[in-house]
């Protein structure tokens, strides 16, 4: 049986294995399939405190995969299906490494992308509608493309894809950014940014054609109802925990995260970091600052049981 077991290769799980390495714990990290988490689609991170200059997500990351490995941290390329965590022996069931058995797990396992649940949204899903700027934004050089959200990874989207589109809209559902004001600035200050207020996408023009050719749009405030030209839509409305794999083994909150008190689940020697349990603050820093305290939870939870 192993002593820790961590779900999930953002920066909670990875400062998490870098935390109980260090405490001899031998942890084992199962990274998911589609590893590194939300920093591998973000392109310059500023915020992360030790880095001058801005560092590219993907290699932030990556680079906490090998600090980790260093200190003896087996990362497994695998995925977490299923599990059973109310005995002693935690059971996770694994895509291709079979059941993995813990005296701790850690889950660590983030959030996904949020989509607006339109059924033109799900047909051109890959064929004109994204929901990463920094993954596909190069395929629209020289084109017209909106972003639909005004939080921050809105405006981040908006600003990285006005790097290469013609034209970049944003439509928002109110008439202020929830966004950061140095963020939101940044995109009023644009020139090629235009922002449409009070709307919400009611359709993405295109499906009969295979791939995306315009948006029709609705304000909410005097209903009216326009169609707006484009080639790409870029979805940029929150996130959503992933917790499917738990089915009822811990307590969730309305939508879906995990309900932990200083990263302590509902389920003794269970413990949670990151944006699968924070609703409010869903920083790198602060995702690896909580992947810090799990695994000092998880030393004290092995040393008292
Ligand atoms: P947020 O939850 O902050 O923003 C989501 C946005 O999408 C809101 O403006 C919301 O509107 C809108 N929205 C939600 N649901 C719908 C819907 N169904 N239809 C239309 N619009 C919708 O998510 P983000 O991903 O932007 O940011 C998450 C966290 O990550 C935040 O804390 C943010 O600060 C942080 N972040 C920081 C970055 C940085 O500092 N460089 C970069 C990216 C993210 P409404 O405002 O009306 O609720």
């Amino acid at each position: 049986m192993e002593n820790v077991v961590i779900i999930g290769s953002g920066p909670a799980g990875y400062t998490a294995a870098i935390y109980a390495a260090r405490a001899n714990l031998e942890p084992v990290l199962v990274s998911g399939m589609q590893p590194g988490g939300q920093l591998t689609q973000t392109t310059d991170v500023e915020n992360y405190p030790g880095f001058e200059n801005p560092v590219d997500g993907t290699l932030l990351v990556e680079t906490m995969r090998k600090q980790a490995e260093r200190l003896g941290v087996r990362v497994l390329m695998d995925e977490v299906t299923s599990c059973e965590l109310s005995g002693d022996a935690k059971k996770l069931k694994t895509e291709i490494n079979g059941e993995l058995e813990a005296r701790v797990v850690i889950v660590a396992t983030g959030a996904s992308a949020r989509y607006l649940g339109l059924e033109s949204e799900k047909l051109l899903m890959g064929k004109g509608v994204s929901a990463c700027a920094t993954c596909d934004g190069s395929f629209f050089k020289g084109q017209r493309v909106a972003v639909v959200g005004g939080g921050d990874t809105a405006m981040e989207d908006a600003l990285y894809l006005s790097r290469m589109a013609e034209r970049v809209t944003v439509i928002h559902r109110r008439d202020q950014f929830r966004a950061s004001k140095i963020m939101a600035d940044r995109v009023l200050g644009s020139d090629k940014i235009d922002v449409v207020w009070d709307s919400v996408v009611e359709e993405i023009l295109g499906a009969e054609t295979g791939a995306v050719t315009g948006l029709r749009l609705k304000n909410v405030k005097s209903g009216e109802v326009s169609e707006l030209e484009l080639q790409g839509v870029f979805v940029a409305i929150g996130h959503v925990p992933n917790t499917s794999f738990l089915s009822g083994q811990l307590e969730l909150d309305a939508e879906g995260y995990i309900v932990a008190d200083r990263t302590r689940t509902s389920v003794p020697g269970v413990f949670a970091a990151g944006d699968v349990q924070d609703r409010s603050y869903k920083q790198a820093v602060t995702a690896a600052g909580s992947g810090c305290m799990a695994a000092l939870e998880a030393e004290r939870f092995i040393d008292s049981n």
